[in-house]
């Protein structure tokens, strides 16, 4: 009988993948692309399967390793950014390996949809020196994690797995292979193995370089993975020795690159790294000329130039932005010295409303924001919702490193001898993450910086996913609330101010008090997000067109609910976006702004 076979996305494939290979745990910290793939798995995840999300990717990448040292297979989540947070476990881990078999599924963003660098995992994966796998699509993220597991439990080591936006987002049918029970799992004493104390270390550290050639070797057989395709038009399915043109690309590159060389011969590497030597060079012996085309940086081209085999590649493909295959058929035509003559882009619709990138209708950040453009502060942000403070009209971020860097920069700049006030601003998922630690180094230095937590009580930009200070886990159990409060009071922090944003005269008075004060102080701006109460604020507002004076200062507050198609028609408030927060009744000096009648 066929396998039924299901429509999925590369991140529900991958859920399902970890259920079917016999995952006994799974950890992360949501990451657009990567979020769905633990939330699917929490999804369909029967007894026995355990999931969450930890505070970190650090600590997730840890709590991950644990599971596998006891034996049980595990999983860990993240986007490509986490694994710089999690990059201290993962260079010990590959020194130490594992038990049960771990797969650490790394979503990468090229063209930078939703993040702040466009980094390439594969660089990881050389520096750990741990294998690393490539899907092209759903089925074959399915097929590769399964996978995964077996070069982990086999080489008793991690295995990363790469995807990209367009392979977590995309769907495909996928055909799910029957499911296989879970380890055994006792943990089993071995210190020379798992205590890397230099004496141990150093032979763990030979070992490595051992198990990356066998490696190697493995992946240059395994044509499941690693592939030669043949040149898929008719009369180009002659028998080699040559081809004019051969490809080695990996991911979903090499899906769109086929698309535009369909008269070509392929290399597609699924694994990638250790790098399947024999099988380029055996490749590469049977084409004339050699390009390769890579999502990323070029880090299969600088090896096989490295094995002295000539080849084109970043000197025709783009190195920066996502790889389509309209820009790889211009790749293309610069390989063959003519223009691309591409399809015209289809033309937007002239009636498409602009979607600037802003805060919500009624978002309590931006009743925040619009107390703090009151004061001349320098304010460093971080990465959330929040981050979209820096655009007009509010303007309230003037920079953003890392998650938890809002605290630290603002200390920095603070030490420096910056002369104006500086504010430090996190928001509660970022402050569990890592901006405790950000707080705790102001007190012990008592840095003169403002911390700001901007608590609107969940993950809110990954799609409102529970974090320590929510009292919910992934898996719908109640738990312990961390306070913010409390935490910071435990660092040693005396001045901790609460507030509700949207009493912007109280918000006000409390941001006078604290810019003046000396010393670190801490100010909780709470209120929740409205999209995850999924109910409004208080009732509706409206414009009274009598008593309005069009002179525009609600306005000033950024709300989308507030229209005003021109400068000489008086703004109306939009019924169906309207969260009642009353921001915007607070800023209207002739009080035109009122509760809507009959709420
Ligand atoms: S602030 Fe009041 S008076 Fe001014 S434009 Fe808005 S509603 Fe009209
Ligand atoms: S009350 Fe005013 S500021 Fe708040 S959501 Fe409604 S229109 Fe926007």
């Amino acid at each position: 009988m066929k396998p039924t076979r299901q429509l999925l996305s590369g991140n529900e494939a991958l859920a399902l993948a970890a259920i079917d290979g016999g995952t006994s745990a799974a950890f992360g910290y949501p990451g657009t692309p990567s979020t769905e793939i633990l939330e699917n798995l929490a999804r369909h995840a029967a007894p026995g399967l355990y999931c969450e999300w930890s505070p970190n990717e650090k600590v997730a990448l840890e709590a991950a390793a644990g599971a596998a040292l006891a034996g049980g297979r595990s999983i860990v989540t993240m986007k490509h950014v986490g694994l710089n947070v999690a990059a201290d476990p993962l260079m010990t881990l590959s020194y130490i390996g594992v038990v049960g078999g771990m797969v650490i599924c790394v979503a990468d963003d090229p063209g930078q949809h939703s993040s702040q660098t466009e980094q390439d995992t594969r660089h990881y994966a050389r520096l750990a020196k741990v294998p690393i796998l490539e899907p092209a699509n759903a089925q074959e993220a399915y097929d590769f994690l399964r996978e995964g597991f077996e070069i982990s439990e086999k080489y008793r080591c991690p295995v990363i797995l790469r995807t990209t936006t367009c392979v977590s987002h995309s769907r495909c049918l996928v055909a799910r292979a029957a499911p296989r029970p879970q380890n055994h799992v006792q943990f089993v004493r071995n210190p020379p193995q798992f205590v890397p104390l230099p004496i141990w270390g150093r032979k763990l550290r030979v070992g490595i370089e051992e198990r990356l050639d066998a490696q190697a070797a493995d992946a240059a057989r395994r044509t499941t993975l690693n592939t030669i395709l043949p040149a898929a038009t008719a009369d180009c399915q002659q028998p080699l020795p040559t081809a004019p043109l051969g490809i080695v690309s990996s991911g979903v590159a090499a899906l769109h690159a086929r698309e535009i060389f369909p008269d070509s011969p392929m290399l597609k590497l699924g694994w990638a790294f250790p790098f399947p030597d024999g099988l380029i060079r055996d490749f590469a012996a049977t084409v004339e000329r050699l390009l390769v085309i890579e999502e990323g940086d070029p880090i299969l081209e600088e090896h096989i130039r490295a094995l002295g085999i000539a080849c084109d590649g970043k000197n025709l493909v783009p190195r920066c932005g996502e790889l389509t295959p309209a820009r790889i058929a211009e790749s293309r035509a610069r390989l063959e010295g003519r223009s691309a003559n591409l399809p015209a882009p289809v033309p937007e619709a002239a009636d498409l409303p602009g979607r600037p990138p802003i805060l919500c209708a009624g978002c309590p950040h931006r009743a925040l924001f619009h107390a703090l453009a009151r004061f001349d502060v320098v304010v460093s942000g971080d990465i959330g919702c929040y981050s979209l403070g820096v655009f007009p009209p509010l303007n309230q971020t003037d920079t953003i490193l890392c998650m938890g860097g809002g605290f630290t920069v603002a200390h920095g700049m603070t030490q420096a001898g910056e002369p104006r006030r500086v504010v430090g601003i996190v928001g509660d998922s970022t402050f569990f993450h890592s901006g405790i630690t950000g707080l705790l180094n102001s007190v012990y230095n008592q840095s003169p910086a403002k911390l700001i937590v901007v608590d609107n009580r969940i993950t809110a930009m990954t799609g409102h996913q529970d974090h320590p200070g929510t009292g919910t886990t992934l898996m719908g159990r109640s738990t312990h609330a961390a306070s913010i409060e409390a935490l910071a009071a435990a660092c040693g922090l005396e001045r901790i101010r609460v507030c509700n944003p949207y009493d912007q005269a109280a918000l006000h008075t409390i941001l006078e008090e604290e810019l003046a004060a000396d010393g670190p102080s801490l100010i909780i701006s709470r209120a929740p997000c409205p999209l995850h109460l999924k109910r409004r604020i208080a009732p509706q507002r409206r414009i009274d067109p009598d008593l309005c004076r069009n002179c525009r200062a609600c306005l000033k507050c950024g709300c989308p609910a507030i229209e005003s198609p021109d400068k000489t028609a008086k703004p109306r408030i939009n019924e169906t976006v309207c969260m009642g927060c009353s921001l915007c009744q607070a800023l209207c000096k002739f009080g035109a702004i009122a509760t809507r009648a009959g709420q």
